[in-house]
């Protein structure tokens, strides 16, 4: 594949040093069973998941920005094209935030651990 890419692994649940090994165990954040399953290293290059305890509690801020993001972007849409089903808004927000949660708690934990480790393209190969 092409040299890894921060955004590319966190949209595909890729390893965000190598770009090849899956972050969680299973492709869909829709396994009830096992979406919040990680790999504890990188199957591909080894990459450590979880470089100390705890390490994902600062992927909760990450959820919530994702959060924020989309009910902004969704009111906008609302605001400007259906302004006249805005009561709709109130009514599908809750139960469309239930089914993204999988989702966002997935990309948050990828975002973060991207946030602190590098793409292996940007290192120096000893
Ligand atoms: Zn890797």
């Amino acid at each position: 594949m092409a040299k890894p890419n921060k955004i590319y692994s966190v949209l595909f649940n890729k390893c965000p040093q190598c770009g090849e090994g899956d972050f969680f165990i299973t492709k869909s954040a829709y396994n009830l069973r096992n979406f919040d399953k990680m790999n504890r290293r990188c199957p591909s290059c080894g990459a450590d998941f979880v470089p100390e305890p705890g390490f994902y509690q600062g992927a909760l801020y990450i959820s919530y920005a994702f959060y924020v993001a989309f009910m902004v972007i969704y009111f906008l849409i609302f605001v400007n094209f259906f302004k006249q089903y805005l009561d709709y808004f109130l009514v599908s927000i809750i139960p469309i935030l239930v089914v993204l949660t999988p989702l966002f708690y997935r990309m948050a934990r990828r975002t973060w651990l991207a946030l602190f480790i590098k793409p292996a393209a940007s290192e120096e190969r000893v």
